[in-house]
């Protein structure tokens, strides 16, 4: 498992990588699913350790769906990497397990996310010894200030290009507008003859 931070989605061609972070949610997480469903879209799940202990049959529903899971830490300590190498690694692979146990059996967790993109080699190479490529992304919606469904496109598609990693959020507090704001990306993408991946691994 390379150490590398991971910009580029699996398939390359036209496609783009939507990734959904700091979840899972039971307000939000059904309607981000119910859309990606609309739109055959696949996407990656960057979850947080007990947020999928406490809401199981969310992560399950993801799984289900063939969508990807990613590790997205216990605490989301955003400046983890300046604690000590055993906090890191608690960190990274309690989170796993968690996930993995609200999965279920054969459940698969692909990646890790750094919460804040806290990603020092520290923190990329725990996550490799455990598995799971460092995933980045090269297109920050913003969605978690909560500017506006139109700024929130906006700044998607400043960067949007193919092989695109797309960063949201289906969790973290009130994501009514990534939730309007996908709806409309997923038109769009379907549109512009984006076909739905995942970040290579
Ligand atoms: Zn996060």
């Amino acid at each position: 498992m390379s150490n590398a931070l991971q910009f580029n989605t699996q398939d390359g061609g036209k496609s783009v990588a939507l990734t959904f972070d700091d979840g899972p949610d039971p307000r939000w997480t059904p309607q981000v699913l119910a859309l990606l469903a609309q739109h055959h879209a696949k996407a990656t799940f960057c979850q947080i350790g007990p947020h999928a202990q406490r809401y199981p049959y969310l992560t399950k529903s993801v799984v289900a769906a063939g969508h990807r899971l990613c590790d997205h830490s216990v605490h989301h300590n955003e400046q983890q990497s300046s604690m000590p190498l055993d906090y890191n690694i608690h960190e990274i692979a309690d989170a796993q397990q968690e996930i993995a146990n609200a999965a279920g059996p054969g459940a698969k967790l692909w990646y890790y996310r750094a919460p804040g993109g806290d990603f020092k080699p520290v923190i990329r190479n725990i996550a490799a010894q455990h598995g799971l490529r460092p995933i980045g992304w090269s297109d920050d919606s913003n969605d978690w200030k909560r500017p506006g469904v139109a700024n929130i496109l906006d700044n998607i598609n400043r960067n949007l290009h193919p092989g695109s990693i797309v960063l949201m959020h289906d969790g973290g507090g009130d994501r009514s507008q990534t939730v309007a704001a996908l709806a409309k990306l997923l038109d769009q993408l379907d549109a512009q003859g984006y076909t739905y991946t995942f970040p290579a691994r």
